[in-house]
């Protein structure tokens, strides 16, 4: 069986990973730097906490998963310092971790078992005491050396159905398979039309700021997801790679619209996550020094979503690091026996 993957993030290439232990003849096709999109950057947050107790069963799959491919790379791909989550909805996560049987604490703001660069915040806060800092520095490293010479450097301009197999037209090249995966990120849209593939279009700037943590921050803080009362709605907080502390956040819909242009987004986006900091947490110094930039879709929560139309599979959807090895898998499944999986998140059905 010929697969091509489209897409060297880490979902493309975590497919295409499995797919070549399978003893699969995969091709990845990459237009530009491989993670360098959506995928870029050092770190994610890692965890099982969900707001559906399927999604963190799934997330638990990808835990064990992620275990498997660590000792296959020879260095922990996951840092498991732990995640905590508060803010309003927190009772919900917890409801979703329990019905899933996963490990957690539900504690106040004032526990000793938290360890995070703030001094106050609304509880209760829930810790999931199997989540961490995903090390993505590693991940690529790992991926990009197992794809080895299967990765192709080469733009995907069209995906079409013929009687002969699949056509995948890059530039003078054009090679027939047998059955194709769109995980092209933001390119997916575009690409999965061609293929007969409706896949949501609207796109949003966002940007995650790195500040230096101060002395007498705690030490191997949590990662954190978070709801305040004022400044960012809510935002996501992390320790960097290289050290320093990664926060990304809700900024104002209008400032990060696709029609307000990256520089403007990207600016607005810098002034109010420092603006979060300089108020929020007085263990981190509001001065940046790194930012990540991606596009992602306004609406999409935590989800993974996937559409066939024959022989043609897309995938989309948000926060897909921390689900990379159960990806691969579910993915290379369905590519070798032309399924299409079962979405899961928000939307999904379920039963
Ligand atoms: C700042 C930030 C923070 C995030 N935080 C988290 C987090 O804490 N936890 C988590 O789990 N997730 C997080 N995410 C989301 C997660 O990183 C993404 O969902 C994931 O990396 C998407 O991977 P992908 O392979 O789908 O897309 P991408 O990484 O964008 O890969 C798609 C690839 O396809 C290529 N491509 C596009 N069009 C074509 C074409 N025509 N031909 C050939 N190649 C093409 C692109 O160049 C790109 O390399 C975060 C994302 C960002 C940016």
């Amino acid at each position: 069986m010929r697969v091509a993957v489209i897409g060297a993030g880490v979902v493309g290439l975590s497919v295409t990973l499995t797919l070549l232990r399978q003893g699969v003849d995969v091709w990845c096709y990459e237009a530009g730097e491989p993670m360098g999109e959506r995928s870029a950057g050092d770190t994610r947050i890692f965890r099982l906490a969900h707001v559906y107790p399927d999604m963190v069963e799934l997330a638990a799959r990808s835990g064990a998963l992620f275990a498997r491919w660590s000792e296959q790379a020879g260095t922990p791909l996951i840092d498991r310092v732990g995640t905590v989550v508060s803010g309003a909805g927190t009772a919900t996560w917890a409801t979703a971790m329990a019905a899933a049987g996963a490990p957690h604490d539900l504690v106040e703001p004032d526990s000793p078992l938290l360890r995070l660069p703030a001094r106050a915040f609304p509880g209760p806060a829930l810790i999931d005491p199997s989540g961490g800092v995903i090390r993505v520095d590693r991940l690529r490293a790992y991926l990009v050396a197992a794809a080895g010479h299967r990765l192709r450097h080469a733009r995907v301009e069209a995906v079409e159905q013929t009687p002969a197999g699949v056509r995948v037209s890059a530039g003078p090249a054009t090679d027939v398979v047998d059955t194709a995966l769109i995980a092209a990120g933001s390119g997916t849209s575009g690409l999965a039309a061609g293929a007969g593939i409706d896949t949501p279009s609207a796109l949003e700037h966002h940007l995650r700021v790195t500040f230096p943590l101060r002395r007498g921050a705690p030490e191997r803080p949590q990662c954190w997801i978070t709801e305040a009362a004022d400044g960012l709605p809510g935002t996501y907080q992390h320790l960097a790679a290289a050290g320093g502390w990664a926060v990304g956040g809700d900024v104002d819909p209008a400032l990060v619209a696709w029609s307000a242009g990256r520089d403007a987004a990207e600016r607005a986006s810098l002034a109010a996550v420092t603006a979060h900091v300089a108020e929020h947490l007085p263990f981190v110094e509001p001065r940046p020094i790194g930012r990540v930039y991606c596009t992602h879709h306004p609406d999409l929560g935590d989800g993974l979503q996937f559409a066939r139309n024959g022989r043609v599979l897309a995938v989309h959807g948000e926060n897909l690091m921390k689900f990379a090895p159960l990806l691969g898998e579910v993915l290379a499944g369905a590519c070798v026996d032309g399924s299409t999986p079962a979405d899961a998140g928000p939307g999904a059905v379920r039963s």
